[in-house]
């Protein structure tokens, strides 16, 4: 008689199921590479078995399946009740999408002030000589994580990120190279309008010591999964939060300028991205109007 092999796990339809129903439909490999950019590797093997149920999942890997696959873990575990419903999604699909055109118009006008204000600097942001000092000033380790960039995907990276709440720079002192695990987790700090717990948004990502937060934190989570032991995770967090804040100091002329930036810029950065939120939607709306009355004129 054949032995009756007992599932390992309870998500594996759901799993499919939500992988299917992605827009575009993700393949296996294709949900391993959204995991391993949440910090979590699962292979193409790995995911196949889950979802034939010859695999468990432990939970860190279910937060991440479920943020991956845009469903709530509840639902992954066999709720009945589909978390949002399509309107809703269809909706904040257009919020996003008017907000991406408001976000790029701030970073262009970020990036064109940096320009202007390091045009007389002795070290260029862009130039191989400040690459190299980078590199050598973090041993070819990205600065957040320690881990070695030789064998991890690196990235360009902005301490202060280029946003309207974060307001940061494209010139030397700000611009650092990283890996791109770190590059991903940090925007969820950079995101929000105000930190509690830290002045700039990499200096809150470098405090999340899984002891300030809710258990449910997603950064703590990730910092928990770099380095396992605790006494070591946040020794190293302070350390690397210390080595940056030391390189920022190597770039005086930069950090004469912060306090008027962070002073002006938030202000004037608000009112770009609103500004450009009406734009986009009263001219779409009025040439939609123009296209019904039919005064677009082919040419
Ligand atoms: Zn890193
Ligand atoms: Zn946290």
């Amino acid at each position: 008689m054949r032995k009756k092999v007992l599932p390992k796990n309870i998500i594996a339809k759901r799993v499919a199921e939500a992988r299917r129903n992605c827009k575009p439909a993700l393949t296996q490999d294709a949900l391993s590479g959204k995991l391993a950019r949440l910090g979590i590797q699962l292979d193409r093997a790995a995911i196949a078995k889950i979802e034939n149920n010859l695999r468990r999942v432990l939970d860190y890997e279910l937060k991440a399946l479920a943020d991956a696959l845009g469903v709530n873990v509840n639902w992954l575990l066999g709720d009945e009740k589909k978390v949002k419903d399509p309107t809703s999604q269809l909706r904040s699909a257009t919020r996003r999408a008017k907000s991406d055109v408001a976000n790029k118009l701030v970073s262009m006008f970020l990036h064109e002030l940096s320009r202007r204000i390091s045009r007389g600097w002795r070290i260029k942001v862009d130039s191989e000589e400040y690459e190299e000092l980078v590199r050598t000033r973090f041993n070819n380790r990205c600065p957040y994580c320690s881990r070695e960039l030789a064998n991890r995907t690196s990235v360009i990276e902005h301490l202060d990120g280029l946003n309207r709440y974060r307001t940061g720079l494209h010139v030397p002192g700000n611009v650092l190279v990283a890996c791109r695990d770190c590059n991903i987790e940090k925007r969820r700090d950079d995101s929000l309008r105000s930190l509690s717990l830290a002045a700039s948004g990499w200096e809150s990502f470098l405090s999340h010591d899984c002891t300030r937060c809710a258990d449910t934190c997603l950064t703590c989570g990730y910092w928990s999964r770099v380095w396992g032991n605790a006494v070591e995770r946040r020794e190293r967090l302070k350390e690397n939060l210390e080595r940056i804040r030391s390189f920022r100091h190597e770039f005086p002329d930069f950090e004469d300028l912060l306090p008027s930036l962070t002073q002006r810029l938030p202000g004037l950065l608000t009112k770009l991205y609103s500004d450009c939120q009406t734009f986009a939607e009263t001219e779409i709306r009025s040439l939609l109007e123009r296209f019904e009355e039919g005064h677009i004129v082919q040419p």
